[in-house]
């Protein structure tokens, strides 16, 4: 039993048309569902993925509308890595997004400022790609290789990731939940003087993923170890137990399937507010409460 990598990686954005202009127009990925936060249907959940909704490249983001910029302190993800195939494409993404260029990787941040980095890797995993008219096939972004956190004590973390969650060891603060299908790192930086603010361009949560049949004996285990996870939560494209490590970053274990076509066509994943079933009664009311928010220019036609 083996957790496949990261499923997905939940932030905040203040500005929904924004997130959408910059994920969707800018990097090229596929809004793959629009749909509200199930613990408070007022505001979005956006989703931003490949063409398929694949676990493994998906960015969510819940909506504060107004919401402060945060910042990333002790026991909080600061920073998402993607791949990319080769130096030329992190030229090209140079050009289009600017940032720091760096040997194998080019660091920037999203319009909220959150850390993002794009690198060259070298994986058997199968890339994770969303087609987009602005962007080379083979230049796209690949799928999730890495989440980054900030904690001052990484010791405190290391029975559960290692005996629990069965990452394994890649250097003194760096971890690979390593499947049978993908891979995905987790990797401590040294926390700031400075206390982390959550708010606007700040990351929610990480969420690694499940065989869907694993899911409730990786519930023992990170219990067994001494986490306190929730009790398992549907939420209705897949299932999800939330609980922190012990540095203070919430971590959710979720199930691979059935994913994001059980109630949509997959050529048109994305285009309409979906509803999970129990808030289909909210509809008409939340069709006018929630921020508009368009396709980018730039977006699949
Ligand atoms: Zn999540």
């Amino acid at each position: 039993m083996k957790l496949e990598g990261i499923h997905h990686v939940t932030s905040i954005t203040a500005d929904a048309q924004a997130n959408v202009d910059f994920y969707a127009g800018r990097l090229g990925l596929r809004l793959v569902k629009k749909t509200v936060n199930q613990d408070d249907p007022t505001v979005y959940h956006l989703f931003f993925g490949d063409d398929k909704g694949s676990p493994g490249l998906d960015l969510t983001f819940f909506e504060y509308p107004g919401a402060r910029p945060g910042r990333a302190g002790q026991g909080m993800i600061h920073r998402l890595v993607m791949r990319v195939g080769s130096s030329a494409a992190l030229d090209f993404w140079h050009g289009r997004v600017g940032g720091e260029r760096r040997e194998a990787g080019l660091l920037f941040s999203d319009p909220e400022g959150l850390g993002l980095e794009l690198r060259k890797v070298e994986t058997s995993d199968e890339p994770l790609t969303a087609t987009h008219p602005d962007i080379p096939a083979e230049h796209a972004i690949q799928g999730f290789e890495e989440v980054r956190a900030f904690t001052s004590d990484p010791e405190r973390s290391r029975a559960l990731f290692e005996d629990a969650m069965k990452f394994e060891k890649d250097g003194g603060m760096s971890w690979v939940a390593r499947g049978s299908r993908r891979e995905g790192r987790y990797i401590f930086d040294p926390a700031p003087a400075e206390r982390g603010v959550p708010g606007a361009g700040t990351v929610h949560h990480v969420a690694w993923a499940s065989l869907d049949n694993e899911q409730l004996d990786w519930r023992d285990r990170v219990i067994e170890a001494g986490a306190n996870p929730t009790p398992v939560i549907d939420r209705y494209w897949f299932k999800s137990v939330y609980f922190r490590e012990p540095s203070g970053v919430l971590f959710e274990i979720a199930t691979m399937g059935p994913g994001f076509a059980v109630d949509e066509d997959p050529k048109h994943l994305g285009e309409r507010l979906i509803l999970p079933p129990r808030f289909e009664h909210l509809r008409d009311q939340l069709e006018v409460t929630l921020t508009p928010i368009h396709a980018p220019a730039a977006a699949r036609s």
